[in-house]
């Protein structure tokens, strides 16, 4: 269904960014990767499924390593087609606590790096009369948690980013739209399994119930490779008319 299309997907290293790069390729799409750590690795898993495979490392924080990255993307495939704005990065403390350093990063990274990607993938995507931006937001951009100030102010602003990427292209091709995952078993949510074992003196397997139990009905993670179902539905025919949703897969989190 994607074939010929080229998808950037940000801090497709590793969890959510790999389970989504990995459906978009298995439809056919060509990828540009981004994010830290192992890189060979996750990309011989997209380049399994018989796609072009290129990376790029620009920190996310760095408005000017973002600008390098799109233009990288041009060279080497044309345009960008579809734009996943998906690295980011989390940090727990109460707002008293809250490093100033911290809420500057998350920002940035979580925020502010999907505003400069879209700004430099629409222009393509208009003159091409079709595009799809998908922003990973979170059930933190539709409600609240304690100690996560820094990450819901942002996953709203990333709600509301996408909302006006929708209206000021409704009349076009270009579609944008935002997935808000509960809790998803990605290394991000590993660490705060790992801070609840320790503090409460759990096994893994206690704290991921407890973290399940606190706010999530159906007592289950959701899975990238659901939410990379989600962003091809996004990508395909069928979501032509999808404009500025923010589409919660979290066990009924926010139903409650
Ligand atoms: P993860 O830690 O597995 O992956 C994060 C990715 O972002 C990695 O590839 C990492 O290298 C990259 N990254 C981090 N900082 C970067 C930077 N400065 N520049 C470039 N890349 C950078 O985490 P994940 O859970 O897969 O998170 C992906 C997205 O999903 C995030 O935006 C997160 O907020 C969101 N999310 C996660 C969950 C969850 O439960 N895991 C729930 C809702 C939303």
């Amino acid at each position: 269904m994607l074939k010929g299309k080229t998808a950037l997907v940000t801090g497709s290293t590793s969890g959510i960014g790999l389970g989504v790069a990995k459906a978009l390729a298995a439809q056919g799409a060509n990828i540009i990767m981004n994010g830290f750590g192992d890189v060979a690795g996750p990309k011989a898993e997209i380049t399994a499924l018989g796609v072009k495979v290129t990376y790029h490392g620009a920190d996310m924080s760095q408005p000017a390593e973002i600008a390098a990255m799109m233009s990288y993307a041009a060279e080497q495939f044309g345009r960008v087609d579809i734009l996943v704005n998906n690295a980011g990065i989390q940090h727990v403390a109460r707002i008293e606590n809250f490093p100033p350093e911290r809420w500057d990063a998350i920002m940035a990274i979580n925020l502010s790096s999907a505003f400069h990607a879209t700004r430099l993938a629409l222009p393509a995507m208009q003159a091409a009369g079709w595009g799809r931006i998908i922003n990973v937001a979170s059930v933190h951009g539709l409600v609240g948690s304690a100690e996560k100030s820094a990450y819901v102010a942002a996953k709203h602003g990333v709600v509301g980013l996408t909302k006006v990427t929708a209206l000021e292209n409704a009349t076009t091709g270009v579609t944008c739209n935002a997935i808000c995952p509960g809790w998803v078993l990605t290394p991000l949510v590993q660490k705060q399994v790992d801070a609840k074992a320790a503090a409460l003196g759990l096994s893994n397997d206690d704290a991921k119930k407890l973290l399940l139990g606190e706010k999530e009905p159906s007592q289950q993670f959701t899975t990238p490779e659901e939410l990379g179902a989600l962003a091809v539905f996004f990508c395909s025919p069928a979501g032509n008319n999808v404009r500025g949703v923010a589409w919660n897969m979290d066990g009924a989190w926010t139903a409650q």
